[in-house]
C-alpha cells in the first residue's frame, strides 16, 4: 500500500485524536443530561404513586367498587396514567390512556421500592413506568403509574444534534488548521530536499542552510552537512589521487618516448641502442611496479573492514620478510639484524602484513647508505605487540614526517622522479598505513635528519 505523505499522516493523526476527545466529551455530556432528566421524571413518578396509594388507603370497600372510587379521581389525571391490578394480574382500574393498552406487571415487584422502567405505549410513545406492590385496607394490589418521556426525548435529541454538529465543525476546522500547520512545520524539509538535490560533485562545497541549530530540522541539516563534509573530503582526496597518479605515470612514459624518438632520429651503434633499451626497461619496471601498487591500494580501499582474519605468528612473519630482503641489504652492504623477537600472535591477513613489513624494511635498506645498519626488534605484552625498524640512514626532515604516509609523497623529490627502477613512487608507506589501520594497529615514524629513522608498528594481540 502506498504510504500517505507525512503532512497528511500528521493531519489525520491530529484529527483522529481530536475526534476521540470530542466523542468522549460529547458522550459524557449527553449521558449526564440524560441521567438528570430521567431522575427528575422518576422522582415525579414515584411521588405520583405515593399520592395514589395514599388515596387508595381512603377506600374502605363497601358499596362503592374500587374502579368507581378511582374513576372519579384518577381516570383523567393530566400527564400521569394509573393502573391497579389484582395480584393474579387482573386489571381492576386503568386510567384513560391505559384502558385499551393495559400495562403488563413488572415481575420485579417489591413492597418498599418502586421499580422503574421505560416502555412503549402504542399510540402514546415512550413512557416511564413505576410499579409497586400495595397492601391496603381492602387487599393487596399491583399499582402502576407512568408518564410520557416525549419532552425529555425531544430535549435529548436537540442536545445530540447540537453536540454532533459542533463536534463535526470542530474536527473539520482542526483538520484544515492541522493540514496548514503541518505544511508550515514541514516546509523547511522541502527546502532542504531542494538544496540537497542541487549539490553535486561539481559544487560539493555548497551546504544546506541551518535556520535554527537547536531544533530537529536544524540537527538534520547539520547532520547532512557533516555527511557532505566527509563526501567532499573523499571526492577531493580522489581527485588529488587521480591527478597525482596521472602525473607519476606521465614521467616514465615521457622518458620512454623521448629516448625512443632520439634513438630513431639517426643511425646508432649497438651500444647506444642497448642503452636506450635499458632506460626503457627501467621505466617499464617502474610503471609496472606503480600499477601493482595502485592496484593494491584500490583493493585495500574496497576491502576495508571486510577481510576475515586468521591468527598470525607475527615473529615468524617478520623473520620471513627479513630473509626475503637480505639479498638487497647484502647488495647495498647494509647490515640487517633481527633482535629480541618473541613469539606473539595477532589477528590478521598474512599477505597484507608481509607487505607492511616489506615496505618498511625495504625503505630502511633503500634510504641507508653503504655500510649502515638496519635493526628489527619486537616486544609484546598481553595487550599489544610492537615491531620497530631502526636504520642508520639519511633520516627524514621534520617537515616531511606528517606527510610521509600520503599517497605519492617522497621526502627526497630529486631521486624519485628518476627513471631508476628502484626509485620509489611514494606509495609504499601509504599502503602500509592502510593495512595497519585495517588491522586496528598504529604506525608511526620518528627521525632526525642525518641520524637515522625509526618506524614503529603496533597491533593488538589476539585474545
Ligand atoms: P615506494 O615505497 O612506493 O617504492 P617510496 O619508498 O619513495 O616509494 P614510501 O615508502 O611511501 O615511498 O616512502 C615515502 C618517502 O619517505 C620516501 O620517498 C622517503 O623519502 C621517505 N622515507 C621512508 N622511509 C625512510 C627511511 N627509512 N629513511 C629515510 N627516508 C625514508
Ligand atoms: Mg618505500
Amino acid at each position: 500500500m502506498k504510504r500517505l505523505r507525512v503532512r497528511w499522516r500528521l493531519t489525520l493523526w491530529y484529527g483522529a485524536v481530536l475526534m476521540l476527545l470530542v466523542v468522549s466529551f460529547g458522550s459524557a455530556i449527553y449521558a449526564m443530561t440524560r441521567q438528570n432528566l430521567m431522575s427528575r421524571v422518576d422522582t415525579y413518578v414515584i411521588e405520583e404513586l405515593r399520592e395514589f396509594s395514599v388515596e387508595l388507603d381512603l377506600h374502605e370497600g363497601g358499596d362503592e367498587t374500587l374502579a368507581d372510587f378511582l374513576d372519579e379521581r384518577f381516570f383523567d389525571h393530566g400527564e400521569y396514567d394509573f393502573q391497579v391490578q389484582s395480584m393474579d394480574g387482573k386489571v381492576l382500574f386503568a386510567s384513560t390512556r391505559l384502558v385499551n393498552h393495559p400495562l403488563a406487571a413488572n415481575p420485579r415487584l417489591s413492597y418498599k421500592k418502586v421499580v422503574l422502567d421505560t416502555r412503549l405505549l402504542p399510540g402514546h410513545g415512550y413512557r416511564r413506568v413505576g410499579v409497586v406492590r400495595y397492601q391496603g385496607p381492602t387487599g393487596e394490589f399491583i399499582l402502576q403509574s407512568g408518564t410520557s418521556l416525549q419532552n425529555e426525548f425531544a430535549q435529548l435529541q436537540s442536545l445530540a444534534t447540537i453536540l454532533i454538529s459542533v463536534g463535526l465543525l470542530t474536527v473539520a476546522i482542526a483538520l484544515v488548521g492541522g493540514y496548514l500547520l503541518a505544511g508550515k512545520a514541514l516546509s523547511p524539509v522541502g527546502d532542504m530536499a531542494n538544496s540537497a538535490r542541487r549539490i553535486t560533485a561539481a559544487n560539493i562545497s555548497d551546504r544546506l542552510e541551518v535556520t535554527n541549530p537547536n531544533d530537529e530540522l536544524g540537527h538534520l541539516a547539520m547532520t547532512l552537512n557533516s555527511m557532505i563534509d566527509r563526501l567532499q573530503d573523499v571526492i577531493e582526496e580522489t581527485r588529488r589521487f587521480t591527478a597525482d597518479a596521472a602525473h607519476e605515470l606521465r614521467t616514465p612514459l615521457a622518458v620512454m618516448q623521448t629516448e625512443a624518438e632520439v634513438a630513431l632520429r639517426n643511425e646508432r651503434s649497438l651500444e647506444e641502442y642497448r642503452e636506450v633499451v635499458q632506460v626503457n626497461l627501467n621505466a617499464t619496471k617502474r610503471l609496472a611496479r606503480m600499477a601493482d601498487q595502485l592496484l593494491q591500494l584500490s583493493r585495500l580501499d574496497v576491502a576495508r573492514g571486510k577481510s576475515a582474519y586468521d591468527e598470525i605468528r607475527l615473529d615468524a612473519l617478520v623473520s620471513d620478510v627479513v630473509e626475503t630482503l637480505r639479498p638487497l641489504a647484502d647488495q647495498k652492504h647494509v647490515s640487517l639484524r633481527v633482535e629480541s623477537i618473541r613469539p606473539c600472535l595477532i589477528l590478521g591477513d598474512d599477505i597484507q602484513l608481509s607487505r607492511v613489513f616489506y615496505n618498511v624494511i625495504e625503505n630502511a635498506i633503500k634510504y641507508t647508505p653503504d655500510g649502515g645498519s638496519v635493526i628489527v626488534d619486537a616486544s609484546c605484552n598481553e595487550h599489544r605487540v610492537s615491531v620497530r625498524v631502526t636504520d642508520s640512514g639519511q633520516g627524514i626532515p621534520a617537515s616531511s614526517i606528517p606527510k610521509i604516509f600520503d599517497r605519492f609523497y617522497r621526502a627526497d623529490q630529486s631521486r624519485s622522479r628518476s627513471t631508476d627502477a628502484n626509485g620509489g613512487s611514494g606509495l609504499g608507506l601509504a599502503i602500509a598505513k592502510s593495512i595497519v589501520d585495517a588491522h586496528h594497529g598504529k604506525i608511526s615514524v620518528s627521525s632526525k635528519q642525518g641520524n637515522g629513522t625509526s618506524v614503529e608498528i603496533e597491533f593488538p594481540v589476539a585474545a
